[in-house]
C-alpha cells in the first residue's frame, strides 16, 4: 500500500486529519472499524425533525470548525447560530426549576445583582460572592480539582448546584476529580492574575463587549453535514477502508498497522481513535505511551431524544433546557429543549427534548433495553416538566467510554505523553482525550498534526 500516512479512526478527528493532509498534498489511508464515518457525530432525520445522536453544536468562540466549514465552501453558508435571544438554562433545586441568573460565566457570578436576587443561592453563598471579590492573587504549585477551586472561591452550594451539573453536561464527569488547570484554565489564570474569579470574569465580559455572538453554532443539515463534507472533500487523496485496527508494531523503517482487512505500513501513523483504543494498539510497540494513554479515564453517555405533538405539552420550553444536580438526579443529568435552542431543526407542530444520561447512571443503564431507558426518561420529564404525553417517537443512542475525563494531573500526563512520543517519531495522537473535549479541539489538533507530518516528510 503506497499511502503515505495511515489514519486510524474515521470520526471528525481522523477525517479532518485526512482533509488537512490532502490540502498539503499528502495522501492517506484511513481505517475505520464501523460501516459509517463520523464516529460520535450522527444526525438522524425522522418525521421532519433533525435529531443529533451525539454533539448537537460546537462552541462558536473556538474558531477551528467555522474556519474549516468556510474552507469547505457550501458548508460555510450552512452555519446556523443557536437561538441565543432565548438562551436560558434552568437548574433543578428543591423540586423547582430555577433559571440560572444572568451574568453567570460558568460558575462565576460576574453580575452580582441578579445573583443576589436568585433563589438558586442561599444567603451564605451571596455573602461569599461579596467577599470573593477581595481574594488575593495566588499561584498554586500543583493542579487541584475543579471541586476544590469552586469550593474555595464560592462554597459547596455553587459546586453542587452550578459547577457539578454544568460539568456533567459537558464532560459527563465528577467535579471533584476533574482538573482545574485542564478543564477551567482561564479561571486558574484569573486566580493568578486577579485573585478573584469574579474580577476575572468581569474583565472577560468587558473585553467581549457587545461583540459576543451566539454561544453555539451548528449546521442547517445537522452536525453530520460536517463529517459528510469532510468525507467528500478527502475522497481525492484518501483511501478509506472499513476494518478494525488490531495493533501497531515497528519494523525497520516504518510502523506496521495490523487490521482485520490486512496489514499496512507507513512512517507516519495517526491514532484518531479514543485513547483507550490507542493504548491497546500501542501496547506492544510503545508501552510507555500505551501506559500513559491507559491512564486517561473515560465515562459513558446515553442520549434519549423524544418527539411529541407540540400541543400535547403544556410547558412553554422557555429556554435551552435544564440541568439536574447530582443531589436531585434520578436518571437524566441534563435536557435540551431543541425547539428553542435550534428552532429550525424541529418540524412545525412538534416538540423535541434531548435527555442526557451520564456518569454512574449511564454506566448502570448501558445494558438496559431502550424501552426501559425511555420509561426512566419519561418519568423524569413528567416530574420535572409535567410532560405526561406519549411521544410520537424516540431515539436512544448509547456511547460507552466516549467522554475522556481530564482528571487532576491531566496536563502533566500530556507533557509525559509528548516526551514519550518524541522518542517514537511518526506516531501521532489526535482526538478529544488530549487538549480539549469538543469538536473544535479535534479539528484544531488535526490541523496541527498535519503540519507536523508535513515538516517530517519534508525533512
Ligand atoms: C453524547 C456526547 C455529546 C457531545 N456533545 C458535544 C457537543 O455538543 N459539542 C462538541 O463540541 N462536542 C461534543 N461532544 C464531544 C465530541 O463528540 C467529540 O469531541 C468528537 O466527536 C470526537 O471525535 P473523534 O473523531 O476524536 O472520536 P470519535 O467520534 O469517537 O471517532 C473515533 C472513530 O474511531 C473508530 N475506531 C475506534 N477504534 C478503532 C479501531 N481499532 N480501528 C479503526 N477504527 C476505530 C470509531 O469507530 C470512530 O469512528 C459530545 C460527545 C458525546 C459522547
Amino acid at each position: 500500500m503506497a499511502a503515505r500516512v495511515i489514519i486510524i479512526g474515521g470520526g471528525v478527528s481522523g477525517l479532518s486529519t485526512a482533509y488537512f493532509l490532502g490540502k498539503l498534498g499528502i495522501a492517506s489511508l484511513l481505517v475505520e472499524k464501523s460501516e459509517r464515518l463520523g464516529g460520535l457525530i450522527k444526525t438522524d432525520v425522522v418525521d421532519g425533525c433533525q435529531l443529533e445522536a451525539g454533539p448537537d453544536s460546537y462552541i462558536a468562540s473556538k474558531p477551528a470548525v467555522t474556519e474549516l466549514a468556510q474552507e469547505l465552501g457550501d458548508l460555510g453558508r450552512e452555519i446556523i447560530p443557536s437561538n441565543d435571544k432565548a438562551r436560558r438554562v434552568f437548574i433543578r433545586r428543591h423540586g423547582r426549576m430555577i433559571p440560572m441568573p444572568p451574568g453567570m460565566v460558568f460558575m462565576v457570578p460576574s453580575e452580582l445583582k441578579p445573583a443576589f436576587e436568585s433563589p438558586l443561592f442561599s444567603v451564605q453563598s451571596k455573602l461569599r460572592f461579596l467577599t470573593e471579590r477581595f481574594a488575593r492573587p495566588r499561584r498554586r504549585n500543583k493542579d487541584i480539582s475543579v471541586g476544590q477551586l469552586v469550593r474555595e472561591h464560592f462554597g459547596e452550594e455553587m459546586l453542587d448546584y452550578v459547577a457539578e451539573p454544568l460539568l456533567a453536561g459537558v464532560y459527563g464527569g465528577d467535579a471533584t476529580a476533574l482538573s482545574a488547570a485542564s478543564v477551567l484554565p482561564r479561571f486558574v489564570a484569573y486566580e493568578e492574575k486577579y485573585g478573584s474569579l469574579i474580577a476575572g470574569a468581569r474583565e472577560e465580559r468587558r473585553a467581549q463587549g457587545s461583540h459576543a455572538g451566539a454561544m453555539f453554532q451548528s449546521f442547517q443539515g445537522g452536525m453530520q453535514s460536517l463529517t459528510d463534507a469532510l468525507a467528500a472533500a478527502t475522497r481525492a487523496h484518501t483511501e478509506i477502508c472499513h476494518g478494525e485496527a488490531i495493533h501497531v508494531s515497528q519494523s525497520e523503517d516504518a510502523w506496521q498497522v495490523e487490521t482485520t482487512i490486512g496489514s499496512f505500513a507507513s512512517r507516519e501513523v495517526v491514532l484518531a481513535c479514543p485513547a483507550h483504543v490507542a493504548s491497546r494498539l500501542l501496547r506492544g510497540a510503545v508501552p510507555v505511551v500505551a501506559g500513559e494513554l491507559a491512564g486517561i479515564p473515560y465515562s459513558s453517555a446515553i442520549l434519549v431524544t423524544l418527539v411529541f405533538e407540540r400541543a400535547s405539552i403544556s410547558h412553554s420550553l422557555n429556554g435551552f433546557g435544564f440541568l439536574v444536580p447530582r443531589r436531585e438526579r434520578n436518571t437524566i443529568a441534563a435536557a435540551t429543549w431543541i425547539n428553542t435552542k435550534f428552532p429550525s431543526r424541529i418540524a412545525d407542530g412538534r416538540a423535541a427534548i434531548r435527555a442526557f444520561i451520564v456518569g454512574e447512571q449511564a454506566t448502570r443503564l448501558l445494558p438496559r433495553e431502550n424501552v426501559e431507558l425511555l420509561s426512566l426518561v419519561r418519568r423524569d420529564l413528567s416530574q420535572f416538566m409535567g410532560v405526561e404525553a406519549e411521544p410520537r417517537f424516540a431515539t436512544a443512542h448509547k456511547w460507552p467510554d466516549s467522554m475522556p475525563q481530564y482528571v487532576v494531573g491531566h496536563n502533566e500526563r500530556q507533557q509525559r505523553l509528548r516526551a514519550a512520543l518524541e522518542q517514537h517519531p511518526g506516531i501521532h495522537l489526535v482526538g478529544n482525550a488530549y487538549s480539549g473535549v469538543g469538536v473544535p479541539d479535534c479539528v484544531r489538533m488535526a490541523k496541527d498534526t498535519s503540519l507536523v507530518i508535513r515538516s517530517r516528510i519534508a525533512a
